[in-house]
């Protein structure tokens, strides 16, 4: 395995896990500013930013060693370098102490992606950030205006008001989130204005700056194609990702990519090269860690002919994936605006947490359970879930979606009581 920075990737190093660790503290403040309704009278919750640091560093760094030593005990030689074909049965790493020429029978690209950024914006890591920047970020900002509202953009909105600052976001739609569930994206837009968040809507940013204000102070200045002008101490850039292809000489080894840089690939993950796999974000299928992890494991499958025996092909709209706002916000399977966009017939069922106790008991009745079914046949074609822990238990429709359960497999399932998971079974009724 050639690696030029860190075992375990984007996802250990910059993305999934410190992401997850930092909105889990800002979590544990919203809770707390929750906790009045609870029967206590008041929590004091101030943020130890070296603490804070400290702890994520310590779960990247733990995860990233777990990671190795797995690897090293499977035989595996971890080269440390980066890597670019020089044909089709040869790469060549640039390592610390020279170049190594390795050949392969095959070979799997996996490189991922890094930060769109637009030519109109120069991010410095310092008050013009990335998403590399943010987990955590040098200095917590006083106001930060986030550029970009899909998954991305909504998380550091969250986050960053969490921590306190004040949070302006561009939204180019009419509604955060563009493509989700218009319920999931309105519960969403009010916790935010809820939390004094700022929505620009039908905004796109044309501008990135950084300048001195006539009170002398330096800030960012973030101006947008409606003449609408932020400024904030800081701005974040959350408008996609590009992937890592251009330097991988792809060329050498005849591997095709697409327009936008994405390597297309078939069902076993193969390339136009029989030999050459690619998975993960440069595959453009969804730029997910849960989906670039298990292509991993389809490719094992397939270059060690395991995939001979029954074989179940990714089947990439099953995919679940969660928002790690507050409340959180969880998908999968058939959405209910594309299958009326299809003209598909389907039966939709809705329950809000407001009805279970556990929602009560919990003092968070927001959001709801959402479940998309076949009138017909009963089976499960997918759902949405926002509230607490819905990306726990979203699990519950994606198994179901998977294995084509029914309504009726959830409805008699014995659940226990309270728990949230009680609306699951209430929304299949
Ligand atoms: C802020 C943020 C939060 C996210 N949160 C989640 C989440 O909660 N859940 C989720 O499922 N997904 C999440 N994602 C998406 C997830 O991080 C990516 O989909 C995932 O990391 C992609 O994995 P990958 O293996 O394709 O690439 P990566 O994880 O990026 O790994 C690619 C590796 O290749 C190395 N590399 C690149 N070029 C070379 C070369 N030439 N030679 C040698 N090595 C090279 C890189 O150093 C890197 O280690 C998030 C993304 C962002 C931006």
């Amino acid at each position: 395995m050639i690696e030029r920075d860190v075992v375990g990737g984007a996802a250990h190093l910059w993305d999934c896990i410190p992401s997850k660790t930092m909105i889990a503290t800002g979590g544990a403040i919203s809770y707390s500013e929750r906790i009045e309704g609870m029967g206590l009278a008041d929590v004091t919750t101030a943020v130890d930013n070296d603490g804070l640091t400290n702890r994520v560093e310590a779960i990247k760094d733990r995860m990233s060693a777990d990671t190795t030593q797995l690897l090293a005990s499977q035989g595996v030689e971890i080269v440390r370098g980066t890597a670019r074909f020089t044909g089709p049965h040869s790469v060549a790493v640039d390592t610390a102490i020279g170049t190594r020429e390795i050949n392969f029978d095959a070979a799997l690209i996996a490189t991922g992606s890094r930060p769109r950024i637009p030519d109109w914006c120069h991010p410095d890591g310092d008050r013009i950030l990335t998403t590399r920047d943010c987990y955590p970020p040098r200095q917590f900002p006083e106001s930060i205006t986030v550029v970009g509202s899909g998954v991305t953009g909504v998380e550091f909105v969250h986050m960053f008001a969490s921590f306190g600052a004040d949070v302006t976001l561009v939204v180019s739609r009419q509604q955060v989130l563009p493509g989700k569930d218009p319920d999931a994206a309105a519960i969403l837009e009010n916790d935010f204005l809820g939390r004094g968040v700022r929505l620009l809507k039908g905004a796109r940013a044309t501008a990135i700056e950084r300048v001195t204000n006539d009170d002398g102070h330096d800030i960012v200045r973030v101006s947008c194609d409606d003449g609408r002008v932020v400024e904030t101490t800081h701005a974040v850039l959350a408008i996609g990702s590009v992937p890592n292809t251009d330097m991988l000489d792809l060329a050498a080894a005849g591997v095709e990519c697409d327009d936008g840089g994405y390597i297309p690939i078939n069902h076993h993950c193969v390339t136009n090269q029989p030999h050459i796999y690619a998975a993960g974000d440069i595959s453009g299928k969804l730029p997910l860690s849960s989906v670039a992890s298990v292509q991993g494991r389809k490719v094992a499958e397939h270059v060690m002919g395991l995939h001979t025996v029954e074989h179940r092909h990714l089947d990439y709209d099953k995919a679940a994936s969660a928002i790690f706002t507050e409340p959180e916000i969880a998908d999968v399977g058939l959405a209910e605006a594309e299958a009326f966009a299809m003209g598909r017939k389907i039966r939709v069922t809705k329950v809000p947490f407001a009805t279970t106790p556990k929602a009560l008991i919990n003092n968070d009745p927001r959001g709801f359970v959402k479940i998309v079914s076949d009138p017909a046949t009963g089976v499960v074609l997918g759902g949405s879930i926002v509230g607490q822990h819905a990306a726990e238990l979203i699990s519950v429709i994606a198994l179901a979606v998977t294995a084509n359960l029914t309504v009726t497999d959830i409805v008699e399932s014995l659940l226990v009581h309270p728990a949230l998971a009680e609306a699951l079974a209430q929304a299949a009724e």
